[in-house]
C-alpha cells in the first residue's frame, strides 16, 4: 500500500475507533440501567413500608386474640366465683362485671372484622408489589446482560481496530506519522483529505490554478493543503 493509501486507511480506522469509544462511553443502555436501579431502590423501600404495615396488622390481630382469651378466662373465673345469692349487691356486681366483659368481647369481635379486612388488603398490596418487583428484577437482569454484551462487542471492535492501527502506523514514515498524529488532534479526527479535480475533499476550498500547478510539479504524493493545512493525499501518477 502507498503511504497515501495507508494514511487514508489509518484515518478511517481512527474515525471508527473514536466513534466506537464514544459509543462505549455514552451507551444509553447504561443511563437507562442507572435510572432503573434508582426506581428499583424506590420500589424496595415501598415494599419495606408495605411489609411494616402488614406486620403492624399481624400484631394487632395477635393482641386482639390475646385480649379475647384473657376476657374469656375472666368470664370463666367470674362465673366460678362463689356469690351469696341473697346478697343483692354481690349479685349485681357480678352481673355488671359479666356485662362489662361481654361488651369487651363484642368490641373485640367488631374491631377484628375491620382488622381482618385491612390485613387482607395489606397482604394483597404486598403480593402485588412483590410481583412488580420480581418482574422489574427480571427486566433489569436482562437489560444488564444485553448492555454487557453490547459493551463487550464494542470493546472487541476497539481492540481489533487498535491492533490494526498499530500495525498500519508502523509502515508509515516516522515524519508522516508524527505529522498525522499532530493534525489528528488539531482537527479532531479529519486530518487527511484527498482531492477531486481542484477541490480538496474535507475543506472543499477550490485550489487555484497556480496552487494546482505547484502540487503537480512538486512530485510528492503526500503534501499539505494550502488552505486548511491538512495532509493532502494526491492521486498516484499510475492511477
Ligand atoms: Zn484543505
Amino acid at each position: 500500500m502507498s503511504a497515501g493509501a495507508t494514511l487514508l486507511k489509518l484515518q478511517q480506522i481512527d474515525l471508527e475507533l473514536a466513534r466506537n469509544k464514544s459509543e462505549l462511553a455514552n451507551m444509553p443502555e447504561l443511563k437507562e440501567l442507572a435510572s432503573k436501579r434508582k426506581t428499583y431502590v424506590k420500589l424496595k423501600s415501598e415494599m419495606t413500608k408495605l411489609y411494616a404495615q402488614r406486620k403492624d396488622l399481624d400484631i394487632e390481630l395477635d393482641d386482639l386474640n390475646t385480649t379475647e382469651i384473657q376476657t374469656n378466662n375472666a368470664i370463666e373465673a367470674a362465673k366460678k366465683r362463689h356469690v351469696d345469692g341473697s346478697d343483692y349487691r354481690e349479685v349485681q356486681d357480678l352481673e355488671n362485671e359479666l356485662a362489662t366483659l361481654a361488651k369487651r368481647l363484642d368490641k373485640i369481635e367488631h374491631t377484628r372484622k375491620d382488622v381482618v379486612v385491612a390485613h387482607k388488603e395489606a397482604l394483597d398490596r404486598e403480593a402485588r408489589a412483590q410481583a412488580i418487583i420480581a418482574k422489574f428484577e427480571e427486566g433489569v437482569k436482562a437489560d444488564t446482560k444485553a448492555a454487557r454484551a453490547k459493551a463487550a462487542d464494542l470493546q472487541a471492535q476497539i481492540d481489533a481496530a487498535a491492533k490494526e492501527r498499530t500495525a498500519l502506523a508502523a509502515t508509515l514514515p516516522a515524519d508522516v506519522l508524527t505529522d498525522y498524529e499532530r493534525l489528528l488532534k488539531q482537527f479532531r479526527g479529519l486530518a487527511v483529505e484527498t482531492i477531486q479535480g481542484n477541490i480538496p475533499t474535507v475543506c472543499h476550498t477550490a485550489l487555484q490554478a497556480s496552487s494546482m500547478s505547484d502540487l503537480n510539479h512538486d512530485g510528492r504524493s503526500i503534501t499539505h493543503c494550502p488552505y486548511c493545512h491538512r495532509l493532502l493525499v494526491l492521486p498516484s501518477k499510475e492511477a
